[in-house]
């Protein structure tokens, strides 16, 4: 058996979960071999009591855990009574769940221009998409916005604007569970908060999983009830249209175990940015991330010439360094999307993002050494 150890003096990897699973020894494979023995597959006690952990650590009233990060949103948004023809606002520069979930309703995403250097959507674009949309005929029905890369979302104004329009705000933290911004934690800003623990997201399991927070009794109880078909009194009590949303209880054992290293590798992530931009910063041509200690760090993204991007890119590869583009295509000129409308009639800072991005390897088991290796290269590119 090659252990994750040896197989890492070869290859420096983009997200190292082996690292990971080392580090946790066998408690992993003991959390999963006792829903075996119990047989709980769904439902089991420990979706309970990892639903009891996540409302702890994020300090929301209700954590529910989900079978995704985009079902997560999707729970959300018919929870909120989201209606076909409805108008949402979301950044253009995001993973395309953002918005899928919206289209899937019937609803329409108005998509809005990110700030260049939190990733983010940019809440002076807000106020005049609403006004907009309403003078146009159309009914504005709440924002989502999303925490990129791990960085929360500028929460202060985000919030004033959903109270001063009426406009309910829902947080897209697929990327940033842990974060914290103002001495608050993701999951108790706007009106609901979904995450996702897909295995390469800061916190992730063994397959598809995801996870609702919010403050609202009510809403929390019909997200409780929508995920199991929209149950009224029991499973065969029909009250809602819901969906077959349920975390595995498989996966909720095995984020018992992660969970519990978690601050420790949220504190190393950190870290590492904190190393990338002391590096990184130095050099000329590239834009370092804003840095923001609240942040996650899922990505640690820099901003190159995006005719020197590939070459890059390649360059790097060739010296054994994983990276990535998140992400290359912006929502608003993405086939299945670029019908939806858009504010002002061009998001230009979407489309610099997208053309300029390179996202470095980033997770909490990158060692002093290939960090310097990924800067030394990097230096050796630029200069
Ligand atoms: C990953 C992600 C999602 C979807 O999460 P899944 O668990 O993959 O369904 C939604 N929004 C953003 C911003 C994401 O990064």
């Amino acid at each position: 058996m090659i252990t994750s150890q040896e197989k890492k003096t070869h290859l420096m990897q983009f997200v190292d979960l082996a690292a990971q699973r080392d580090r946790l020894g066998g408690t992993i494979e003991a959390a999963i071999s006792k829903v075996i023995s119990h047989q709980q597959f769904i439902m089991g006690p420990e979706v309970s009591q990892l639903e009891r952990l996540l409302a702890e650590f994020s300090g929301a009233k209700h954590a529910i855990t989900c079978s995704s990060g985009t079902d997560a949103l999707a729970l959300l948004l018919l929870g909120l009574g989201v209606k076909p023809g409805d108008m949402i606002i979301c950044p253009s520069f995001t993973f395309c769940a953002t918005a899928e979930v919206i289209a899937w309703l019937g609803a329409i995403p108005l998509f809005v221009d990110v700030d260049r250097n939190t990733f983010n959507i940019d809440p002076d674009n807000i106020q005049n998409a609403i006004d907009n949309a309403e003078n146009d005929g159309f009914k504005v029905a709440g924002i989502i916005s999303v925490d990129l890369f791990g960085r929360p979302a500028d929460y202060a104004s985000l919030e004033k604007l959903s109270e001063d329009n009426g406009k309910w705000l829902l947080c897209d933290a697929a990327q940033s569970f842990g974060a914290s911004t103002n001495g608050r934690k993701v999951g108790t800003f706007g009106k609901a908060t979904a995450t996702s623990f897909f295995p390469a997201k800061p916190l992730g399991c063994y397959g598809d999983g995801g996870a609702v927070f919010t403050n609202d009794d009510k809403l929390a109880n019909l997200v409780k009830s929508l995920r199991v078909h929209g149950k009224g009194e029991h499973k065969y009590d029909n009250i809602h249209i819901g969906m077959a949303a349920r975390m595995d209880t498989i996966q909720a054992a095995i984020l018992i175990e992660k969970l519990s290293i978690f601050p420790d590798e949220i504190k190393k992530r950190r870290s590492i940015a904190k190393r990338y931009n002391e590096n990184i910063s130095k050099l000329r041509d590239v834009i370092t991330p804003d840095y923001h200690e609240g942040s996650t760090w899922a990505q640690y993204t820099i901003q190159v010439d995006p005719n020197k991007r590939q070459y890059i890119q390649e360059k790097l590869s060739q010296a054994g360094i994983p990276t990535q583009i998140y992400y290359p295509i912006p929502l608003h000129k993405q086939k299945a999307y670029k019908t939806y409308p858009i504010v002002g009639g061009a998001l230009p800072v979407s489309d610099q993002l997208a053309s300029s991005v390179l996202s470095l390897p980033v997770h909490p088991y990158i060692t002093v050494t290939e960090q310097n290796i990924i800067c030394e290269n990097l230096e050796n590119i630029f200069n």
